[in-house]
């Protein structure tokens, strides 16, 4: 049986970055990925431009978008609107999480894609994980440290604490991939962010473009559909924009998470990350660099576990102690709670320019920030 100090289930962004990581720090380490890739992952995967300092690397060019974010549109529930300047990193995750799968092995990372882990069992020593590559019998390998980094249907998750799921819901967060013959009066260098509970009641309701796709899309916690072809109408009017549709993609899994906020780092020496770990969050409407960071934090306490008298989860609990209480913090201040527009506009008028402010400058800042110290905006 092939034996590994880590391995990693998923290479997603918290599966790739913990992996370069801890091959970095001299691990052998492993991680899976069942899709083949590169695999496409609904997400519309606009990031600040800190995530580079979180991911390692500055993304190169052929990685991103053709068309780079460049201004915000803000349109609050009264149709009033403003358009500030601000960089935002535009990509999509096939083309992204690919590269990112290719610079943890450069760094000496063991990847298979088209491998699903389909169990595992505690051992004296660790773990011993079922791999199940496509179309082949299922192997079995050794490893000290287990880590979970597969997503927000996490099927290690289920398996521990199924507690933390509830059945189906018909899903909330849709997008519609438009083709179009021009842009009509949208700004392909803009991301609209539409403030309006017929749109959506998590945050905001976006619509942005991914090199020649236009995406209109929006999260909604009861009939995510009926809202995203409400805000289509909206654009298409609104913009005098026309097009077809010609994907959708959203998150609807057989199972999902009760409360998107609840976090979970692990037992023994399975700990968990991104969001496996409950790490996204509504309030951001982000969770890439919740993500990374989360990858990074694990990584350093396992290499660091080796020479100290703590264990690794303690070691990893303790560092993301503060962005756990954060995430607390924003979850009480969801969208969901507010109930009709009349009080968003109160809301907002209250807190906009405060919100504002607050990532305006914690961007700045974040400039002169080490990894470590990033703040995770919006604050
Ligand atoms: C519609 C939508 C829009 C979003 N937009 C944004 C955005 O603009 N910006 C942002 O920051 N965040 C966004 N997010 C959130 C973001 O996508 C996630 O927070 C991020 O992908 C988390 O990364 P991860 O590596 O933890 O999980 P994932 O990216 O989900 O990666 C998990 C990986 O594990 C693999 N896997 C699962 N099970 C197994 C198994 N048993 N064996 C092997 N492999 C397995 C999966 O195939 C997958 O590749 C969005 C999410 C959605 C749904």
């Amino acid at each position: 049986m092939k034996k590994y100090d880590v391995v990693i289930v998923g290479g997603g962004i918290a599966g790739s970055v913990a992996a370069r990581y801890l091959a970095k720090g001299g691990i052998n380490v492993l991680f899976v990925e069942s899709g083949i890739t590169p695999r496409d992952k609904p997400c519309s995967a606009i990031q600040f431009m800190y995530f580079q300092k979180l991911i390692g690397k500055k993304i190169p060019k052929e990685r991103l978008c053709t068309n780079p974010i460049t201004r915000l549109y803000l349109e609050r529930p009264n149709g009033e609107s403003m358009k500030v300047p601000f960089k935002m990193l535009n990509f999509t995750r096939d083309v992204f999480d690919d590269w990112l799968n290719k610079i943890a092995v450069e760094e000496g990372a063991k990847f298979r894609d088209g491998v699903r882990c389909d169990g595992f069992k505690r051992t004296e020593k660790g773990y011993i994980v079922s791999l199940h590559p496509k179309h082949q019998e299922t192997e079995k390998v050794e490893t000290r440290y287990l880590i979970a980094a597969d997503g927000l249907s996490s099927s290690i998750k289920k398996k521990i604490r199924p507690q933390d799921f509830q059945e189906k819901k018909p899903g909330i967060t849709l997008n519609y991939y438009l083709k179009c013959e021009n842009d009509g009066g949208l700004d392909p260098n803009a991301l609209y962010q539409f403030w309006n509970l017929d749109f959506s009641n998590l945050m905001f309701a976006w619509t942005y473009k991914k090199n020649d796709l236009w995406v209109v899309g929006t999260g909604h916690d009861n009939d995510v559909k009926g809202h995203c072809d409400d805000l289509l109408k909206y654009v298409k009017n609104k913009f005098n924009f026309d097009g077809e549709i010609v994907k959708r993609e959203g998150y609807g899994s057989k199972f999902c998470l009760k409360d998107p906020n609840h976090t979970y780092l692990g037992e023994g020496n399975l700990l968990f990350i991104g969001d496996a770990a409950g790490l996204v969050e509504m309030y951001r409407g982000l969770g890439m660099d919740a993500a990374a960071l989360s990858a990074r934090r694990v990584a350093k306490a396992i290499i660091n576990a080796e020479k100290s008298n703590k264990t690794a989860l303690e070691l990893y609990e303790k560092s993301m102690r503060k962005i756990i209480k954060k995430m607390n913090k924003n979850a009480e201040r969801s969208l969901i709670y507010i109930k009709t527009n009349e009080e968003l506009l109160r809301y907002l008028k209250k807190n906009f320019l405060k919100m504002g402010m607050k990532t305006f400058f914690g961007n700045l800042l974040n400039n002169f920030r080490s990894a470590e110290k990033l703040k995770l905006l919006p604050a």
